[in-house]
């Protein structure tokens, strides 16, 4: 039996103790060190050539195949292997396999190439180990916490001076919050929403003690609704679900031509439930940065129709906020600072590691909604950061988010955000100049959506109607199914894809290919080659002879 707990096959039983002490303290000899800092080396800095070869899921090993040298689910009693063997078994066969997100040629979703700091950061945290629950297990790293949460608040809301040097470090007062991701951010913010809405009054203890039936008792309604357009993340159906509102209560308002919510919509369903006794809207939501479009909602305006309607309004800026740190796009989220609450992620365009996210709160005391004490840790009074969020043991990844923040300067994410909207629109120049491609949705921050239409087709839809255009429509959307998968499994490059069902051309469900344009190394003679290749396979599969493209 191979022994893992030390580099070198102990002799004796009796030494194993031993060994495992070491494991806290450091590798046993220099050479094993060396070996394990050799590791990290080349986790930090040669992982890219691991992977460089491949791009998005490839089907070079299928994952049927792969699964099957995973099977055996019994669990050692001996330790199978070495540490040197298990991080090499790490490099050699889990990374050339997992999914190489920090190609430049892999601009199809939200998540993208890093920092190489980013690594020493989350590794120094690691290191650290500091839990964030309470001061006994983290000190100066909580102060620091509260501070950069105040340097965020201070960019979306910008209050002054004052309002900043009395509650960055005020027991009493709390910005906002780090969560897991932008799904318990989201469902944070509702959360507090919720709390606030059906909170304790004369006779009533408030929803988070008696429940939603005793609430809707005490308030004399029978619903809670909230309004979001239909461009909303799925992780609002859960937040809506986890609160006991039910999912059905999300009630989803169309949105213009521009996939943005349609505000007489708003103001209509708005009005209809301000109308009806039994009903009470908790939350309206507006999309900052659209998941799908990349599209912001006009959040001045929905913060005027929210206040006038002493409604709670909640941005869900989780990809779109950092778009504030650039000087030339932040316009872009005007109104954002109506808002009463903010959802942003770390892992998105704060380019952070896998994961986090982040909620902020215009009143300092609107998270006192959801306050949770403990006579162990978080005593009344104290400023353990546990008290006001869903979590509870936390790492400290405040401090990834601080330092990268110092290394970057709003100025560098400023540049990214800058890099990601400028090549999106040449993108979408380039899309809209070849034939036989659609943009279907036009950029508005850095993501895109567009379809491969040959020429042919494209015409045809034009001419067509009814029962017709369907039938065309469903061809493109087959083309486009089998582009997309055929690009992504032959392991060059890869867009995603996704169905948009409405205000795109042909109407009817549109399948479309999306770009996410994040990564500074993608560049737009990138993306020409993706479209090219995207054109090949249309010609390999669908051949010319079938719908008559002789000019492909
Ligand atoms: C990514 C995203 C979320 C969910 O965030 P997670 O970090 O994946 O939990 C919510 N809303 C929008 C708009 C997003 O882009």
């Amino acid at each position: 039996m191979r022994q893992g707990l030390s580099f070198e096959t102990p002799s004796a039983r009796s030494g194993e103790w031993e060994q495992m002490l070491r494991l806290f303290i450091q590798p046993d000899s220099e050479a094993d060190r060396a070996k394990l800092v050799g590791y990290m080396e080349q986790i930090l800095f040669g992982l890219q050539e691991f992977l460089h070869k491949h791009v998005g899921v490839t089907e070079e090993i299928g994952l049927k195949e792969l699964a099957l040298g995973y099977m055996d689910s019994t669990l050692c009693f001996d330790p199978e292997k070495k540490l040197p063997e298990v991080i090499s078994d790490i490099i050699d066969r889990i990374a050339p396999q997992a999914v190489n997100v920090s190609s430049p040629y892999f601009v199809g979703h939200m998540t993208s190439a890093i920092p190489f700091f980013m690594v020493l950061f989350k590794a120094i945290v690691a290191a650290l180990n500091q839990n964030v629950v309470k001061l006994e297990t983290s000190k100066v790293v909580s102060i620091v916490e509260r501070q950069v949460l105040a340097r965020l608040h201070r960019l979306i809301y910008g209050f002054d001076e004052t309002f900043y040097n009395t509650h960055v470090q005020s027991t009493e007062a709390t910005l906002g919050t780090f969560t897991e991701g932008g799904t318990a951010a989201n469902l944070t913010a509702l959360w507090v929403a919720r709390n606030t809405l059906l909170g304790p009054k004369e006779g009533f203890a408030g929803v988070e003690a008696e429940g939603l039936s005793e609430a809707y008792r005490a308030y004399g309604i029978e619903r809670c609704v909230i309004l979001v357009s239909r461009r909303r993340h799925y992780s609002l159906r859960k937040a809506i679900g986890v609160l006991g509102l039910g999912n059905q209560s999300l009630i989803t308002i169309d949105v213009d031509g521009e996939n943005r919510i349609c505000l007489p919509a708003l103001r209509r369903k708005i009005a209809e439930y301000k109308a009806d006794p039994k009903t009470r809207i908790l939350a309206v939501v507006g999309i900052a940065g659209a998941t799908e479009t990349g599209t912001v909602d006009p959040l001045r305006k929905m913060g005027e129709i929210c206040r006038e309607a002493g409604v709670h309004f909640h941005v869900d800026a989780a990809w779109g906020g950092p778009t504030l740190m650039s000087d030339r796009y932040r316009h872009l989220l005007d109104g954002m600072e109506l808002a009463d609450s903010v959802t942003i992620d770390g892992h998105k365009q704060f380019y952070m590691p896998m994961t986090c996210g982040m909620v902020y709160f215009r009143s300092p005391f609107h998270l006192d909604a959801i306050s949770y004490h403990a006579n162990y840790i978080i005593r009344r009074g104290s400023v353990d950061l546990g008290i006001k969020t869903f979590s509870g043991t936390r790492e400290a990844n405040s401090l990834v988010l601080d330092s990268a923040l110092k290394v970057m300067g709003r100025k560098g994410y400023g540049m990214l955000i800058d890099h990601g909207i400028d090549l999106a629109r040449k993108f979408a120049e380039e899309i809209r100049r070849r034939d036989h491609f659609q943009l279907v949705t036009a950029p508005e921050l850095n993501i895109l959506t567009y379809r491969f239409c040959p020429t042919p087709l494209k015409e045809a839809l034009l001419r067509s109607s009814g029962a017709e255009r369907t039938a065309l429509n469903e061809k493109i959307n087959d083309i486009n199914i089998t582009i997309q998968r055929v690009q992504r499994e032959s392991g060059k490059s890869f867009v995603s894809r996704t169905a948009i069902d409405k205000g795109v051309p042909g109407g009817g469900e549109t399948v479309v290919l999306r770009a996410v344009l994040m990564n500074p190394l993608t560049t737009l003679s990138i993306l020409r080659e993706i479209l090219d290749e995207q054109e090949a396979i249309y010609r390999e599969y669908y051949g010319d002879a079938q719908v008559g493209l002789g000019s492909l």
